[in-house]
């Protein structure tokens, strides 16, 4: 907006020079007595008329950018559930990464997959399926702060970017979500199906590349997924290497019997 408005400025007063030089040669013949008063008009002229094309201006280029922000945003957006895709996802995560950068606090990586999911659509169809991932989102949404990244991967698997004071913290988020996607149902009486998550979590103190604490998060999924699902397995991650956090995988084990 700046730019634009310095160029329009910048136009204005080459428009009144180049007025102010036409006039004084049109009106020089005339004499001082036409010539001063009527300069001064070309100018007065010159300089009024910017005034209608610079709210015209402004009013379209506010638009623009609102326009730009609806594309923005939709480009970074999962069109099914709602939540961020995996650009949109990326770009909230380095945000994330630099304030770990400059904070004590730590940051917690959750992925989030659909237990059994393919069961699912083959038994109540694949709009139920769509149905089942969209209150997923939902869920993962609403009980997390707006602060925190929530995105879609691609199929049934969700990945949250959840800064957080300590380990614990985020391993209550984890747990609570898990919970309460646990007491979801989609489809109707008999014929439907009450939802469950395995959760795979990295927390860390420092910024790490995506590639390696999603890879660890995966491993701890995998782990969840063996363990027989519904429950999150959750490990610590620094540069050196991974370690556990108090056998947290058997607490929610243990939880989500
Ligand atoms: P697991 O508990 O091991 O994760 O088993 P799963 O069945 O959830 O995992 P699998 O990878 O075998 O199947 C994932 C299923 O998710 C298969 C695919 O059809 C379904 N799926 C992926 N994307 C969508 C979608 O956008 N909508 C619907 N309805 N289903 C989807
Ligand atoms: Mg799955
Ligand atoms: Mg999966």
């Amino acid at each position: 907006m700046k730019t634009v408005l310095g160029e329009f400025i910048l136009l204005v007063i080459i428009v009144t020079l180049a007025a102010t030089a036409l006039s004084l040669w049109f009106f020089k013949p005339y004499g001082q007595t036409v010539l001063m008063p009527a300069v001064g008009f070309t100018v007065a002229i010159a300089v009024a008329s910017a005034l209608p094309y610079l709210a015209y201006l402004a009013f379209r280029v506010s638009s623009l950018y609102a326009d730009n922000d609806g594309l923005m945003r939709a480009a970074m957006t999962d069109r099914l559930t709602g939540v961020l895709n995996r650009q949109g996802f990326d770009r909230r995560f380095r945000g994330h990464l630099r304030l770990l950068a400059q904070s004590d606090k730590g940051l917690m990586l959750l992925i989030v997959d659909a237990d059994h999911f393919k069961r699912i659509n083959d038994r109540l169809g694949h709009p139920v399926g769509d149905v089942a991932l969209k209150r997923i989102a939902g869920t993962l949404k609403k009980l997390t702060r707006a602060s925190d990244a929530v995105g879609r991967l691609g199929g049934e698997e969700f990945v949250i970017s959840l800064p957080c004071s300590n380990a614990e913290q985020g391993e209550m988020v984890a747990e609570r979500l898990r919970a309460a996607i646990n007491r979801l149902y989609v489809g109707s009486g008999t014929n439907g199906a009450q939802l469950s998550v395995s959760i795979g979590g990295v927390f860390m103190r420092s910024p790490q590349p995506f590639e390696r604490v999603y890879e660890a998060a995966d491993a701890n999924l995998y782990k969840a997924k063996e363990a027989g699902r519904n429950r999150c397995t959750i490990t610590a991650i620094t540069a050196h290497g991974q370690g556990r956090l108090r056998g947290f995988d058997e607490q929610a084990a243990l939880a989500a019997r």
